[in-house]
Parts: C-alpha cells; sequence; structure tokens
C-alpha cells in the first residue's frame, strides 16, 4: 500500500511538516499536486501568472525529488475523481497534507475526508503554513480576537523556539518511480507568462533596513515574499526565526498575515460579508465608468494612477499604495470594497483570500479596525509624504502632469460626500 502526499500550498520539500510526518509513517509515499479544475475553471484569463508560478515551482519540486529516484505526479482534475483513480491503482494507506484555513479550502478537505473515511483510508492534515491556527491564539473566554493589537501580543508571548523547529524529510520514504513529464500549461488552456520563478532566499539584509524604508514605493525595501508564502515556496518558520532575530516590524507582518488567515477561519461570512454588519446600510455609488477608470488608472490622482498602473503590468502593488488606491476606491469613489477585492483578486501574484479580504474591509472601514471610517486618504498628502521626488509616479505613470487637469472628482467634495455617506449609512 501507498501513502499520498497532497501538495497544496506547501511547494517546497525543505520544512514541509505534513510531508515529514509522510514520511516516518511506513508507507511508501507518493507525493502528488492536482490542477484543481473547480479553480482553474474560474480563472477569467488565460495569461495567469499565478499558474504560470504554480508550474514552474511544481517543476523544480519535481527535479529535487528525482534526486532521491523519486517523481512527482500532476494531475488535472477534481480531486475527488483523481483520489478515487489513485486508490484503484495504488490501494491508498493514508492522504497527508498541510491544512489550508480558506473556507473553499476548508469544505473541499471535509469532502475528500469523508470519502476516504467510506473507503477505509486514513486522511491527516498538518499545521505548517502559520505558526498559531485557528483557535492557537483566543481570549481569555474563548472567543477569536478580532483587533490586531491584542491578538499580537499574545502571539508574541506564547512564541517559543519549538514552534520554529524546522521538519526534516527522510528522503527514503518516498515511492521510486519513472520520471513522467509534467502536463504543459497550454494543455490546461493556460499561456506561459513573463514570470521566472526562482526560489526564494531569506536573507538578514532584506529586512534590516525594513522598518526604515518599507513606506516608500520607488525603493525596493519589502521582501516580495507574498507570492512565496502564499504557495508554500519558502517556510513561515524560516521567516518568522529572521524577523524575530532582525526586525519587529517584519515579524508584525508577518503577524498580519496570521491575525487576517484565523479572521477568515472564525467568520467566513466575512469573505462576502461587512465584518461590522452596520457598513451593509451604506449606499455605494458603484459608478461603472468611475470603476473602469481606477482600474485602469486614469484617475488623474498620480500615486493612485500609478498604483493601478504598476498592478495591471506586473501583478505587484506596493503595500502603501493599495492602501492608497482602496481609499480612493471606497471613499472618495464610494465604490463597494468587494468590487475592488475582485479585481485585486484577479490580478495580484500574492492574491490570498483572507489578507485581500481583510485588507479591503480595513481599507473601506467595515473590518476588524479600531480606526473610524472618518480617516480619510488625502492621495495627495500621501504622494507628498512617501513620494515625494515623485520617483515612483514617474516609472509607473510618466503622463501625470497632463492628467492632473481632469481629475476623476475633487478631493475636498469626495472627503466630504463620503463623510456624508458613511454618517447616513450607519444610521449615525
Ligand atoms: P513585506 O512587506 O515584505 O511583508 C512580508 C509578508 O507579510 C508579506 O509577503 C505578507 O505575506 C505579509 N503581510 C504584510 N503586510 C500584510 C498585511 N497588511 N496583511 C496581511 N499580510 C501581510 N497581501 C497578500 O499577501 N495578499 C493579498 O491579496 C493582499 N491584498 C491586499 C489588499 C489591500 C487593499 C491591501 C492594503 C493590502 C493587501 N495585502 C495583501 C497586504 C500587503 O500589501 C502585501 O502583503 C505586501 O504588499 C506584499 O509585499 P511583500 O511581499 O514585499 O511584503
Amino acid at each position: 500500500r501507498v501513502s499520498i502526499f497532497w501538495f497544496r500550498r506547501d511547494l517546497r520539500l525543505e520544512d514541509n511538516h505534513g510531508l515529514s510526518q509522510a514520511l516516518k509513517d511506513g508507507a511508501e509515499v507518493l507525493p502528488i499536486f492536482i490542477f484543481d479544475t473547480d479553480i482553474l475553471n474560474k480563472l477569467p484569463d488565460s495569461y495567469d501568472r499565478r499558474v504560470d508560478y504554480i508550474h514552474q515551482a511544481l517543476t523544480k519540486l519535481q527535479q529535487e525529488l528525482q534526486v532521491f529516484g523519486a517523481d512527482l505526479k500532476v494531475y488535472v482534475g477534481e480531486p475527488l475523481d483523481i483520489f478515487k483513480q489513485l486508490h484503484s491503482d495504488y490501494q491508498l494507506q493514508t492522504v497527508f497534507c498541510n491544512r489550508d484555513y480558506e473556507p473553499d479550502a476548508v469544505k473541499r478537505d471535509e469532502f475528500i475526508k469523508t470519502w476516504a473515511d467510506g473507503a477505509g483510508i486514513g486522511f491527516r492534515s498538518f499545521k505548517d503554513q502559520v505558526i498559531f491556527e485557528k483557535s492557537d491564539v483566543l481570549k481569555k473566554d474563548g472567543s477569536p480576537y478580532t483587533v490586531f493589537t491584542p491578538y499580537s501580543r499574545v502571539w508574541k508571548a506564547k512564541l517559543e523556539a519549538k514552534n520554529l523547529f524546522p521538519f526534516e524529510i527522510d528522503a527514503t520514504g518516498f515511492k521510486k518511480l519513472p520520471f513522467e513529464e509534467l502536463p504543459a500549461l497550454e494543455s490546461m488552456g493556460f499561456q506561459k507568462t513573463d514570470l521566472t520563478f526562482v526560489k526564494p532566499i531569506l536573507k538578514e539584509t532584506s529586512i534590516r533596513d525594513y522598518d526604515r524604508f518599507r513606506d516608500f514605493p520607488a525603493l525596493d525595501a519589502t521582501t516580495r515574499l507574498g507570492v512565496a508564502l502564499r504557495f508554500g515556496t519558502v517556510s513561515i518558520r524560516k521567516c518568522v526565526s529572521l524577523a524575530d532575530a532582525c526586525n519587529e516590524t517584519w515579524l508584525n507582518e508577518l503577524i498580519w498575515r496570521e491575525f487576517f488567515m484565523q479572521i477568515l477561519f472564525h467568520f467566513p461570512d466575512s469573505q462576502t460579508q461587512c465584518f461590522k454588519p452596520a457598513y451593509e446600510g451604506i449606499a455605494w455609488r458603484n459608478n461603472e465608468k468611475e470603476f473602469e477608470a481606477w482600474s485602469q488608472g486614469n484617475t488623474g490622482y498620480a500615486l493612485v494612477d500609478a498604483g493601478m498602473r504598476e498592478l495591471n503590468a506586473t501583478g505587484f502593488m506596493h503595500n502603501r499604495v493599495r492602501m492608497v488606491v482602496a481609499s480612493f476606491l471606497t471613499k472618495h469613489l464610494l465604490i463597494d470594497w468587494r468590487w475592488g477585492e475582485a479585481y485585486f483578486a484577479e490580478k495580484l501574484l500574492d492574491y490570498d483570500c483572507s489578507a485581500n479580504v481583510g485588507n479591503w474591509q480595513w481599507a473601506a472601514g467595515c473590518g476588524c479596525d479600531a480606526a473610524p471610517y472618518f480617516r480619510i486618504f488625502n492621495p495627495e498628502e500621501q504622494l507628498r509624504k512617501f513620494d515625494k521626488d515623485l520617483m515612483y509616479v514617474k516609472r509607473w505613470n510618466p503622463d501625470f502632469e497632463s492628467k492632473a487637469m481632469t481629475r476623476i472628482v475633487e478631493h475636498a467634495f469626495a472627503r466630504d460626500r463620503a463623510l456624508y455617506t458613511y454618517k447616513l449609512g450607519l444610521g449615525k
């Protein structure tokens, strides 16, 4: 009999909890990945850097496995059909994987586990993509934290050296298999993109000055590890060990990531509903032409337009600019945060449901945030503070001066309108 290790958001051999447990269990381990057609079919564009990123990361993983005489089996289809076929081919003993906390992934895993239970196959999942998951960090009364600062305080107090020990793998446990090519991207209906996958390297130098420079979009002062954390090509234990030793500001960012993951886990409805229900009363203007202008970087506001153009061209946008464009869409244009969230979900290389929803709700004022809704970013003031020499703006939006004449809305007017509309919607 054979056990399966099912790769999902953990595309690496090093320090992989579930894989390490599978290899200790006794049965030969067959590593697999499934391009889930349920997910692929929902992607609107055949040019998708995320699919390409996964494909290239799998190619690398496969090369690493071949060193041990093993292989990575990659399937395209619905997970249940694939597991049924695998069971008939190999008489499965146990399916091992690492836990994923997104609502759709939780449902998928419950579904596969129910089938496995019925077929007499074990299903074992492990904590790998976070330091603290689900209910590891709770208030004294057992309820989840919904405000970041107290959550992060308890998170830090709970952190011990043992939480960061790497999980070793014993490669002798892999099933020996002849090499088989990965299905080509084109055969799945996707194109090769401009992306080149490089295995992430963690260096002290990349975070040493993070707290000083991270807010300036023209500088390359953030780590760009978002996509690696999303697909697990880097280990969170390694990141946190480095952050803990070198830069507390960066550690806080990694805790934000876990904060939003546990929020979405405990409050799955917040994927589509305002975390604070009263905000459902806001009468969004939802003007489609204005949404189009925002998404294409044609608002006439230099920083907003530069950010959207960076996103459209590369799949990345600097965090400071993400905050500005999200505030602009929801407050200046009064467009529902869910429209912006969906646009980012389509475009961001580091798209992560919990971080995207959490940050969009934060920007719109309806999320897990102690800050009041009437804090509205002034896009020009943000530009003066964080890109005063216009280096970032000139890079992404070189003709910004001519467009300033035709601004989509005047700041002072938009600010008053947002305050009025929010107040009315909240019944205040
Ligand atoms: P660094 O600044 O080097 O930070 C390291 C890591 O910490 C990031 O890669 C990320 O995993 C985590 N992190 C940092 N800030 C946050 C945060 N505010 N919330 C949650 N995790 C954080 N981040 C995503 O990973 N996926 C998203 O879909 C996403 N959508 C966002 C939408 C909006 C409107 C905003 C304002 C922010 C969003 N972020 C998202 C958070 C943040 O902008 C990105 O994580 C960051 O810009 C990625 O760049 P980096 O990898 O260089 O991060």
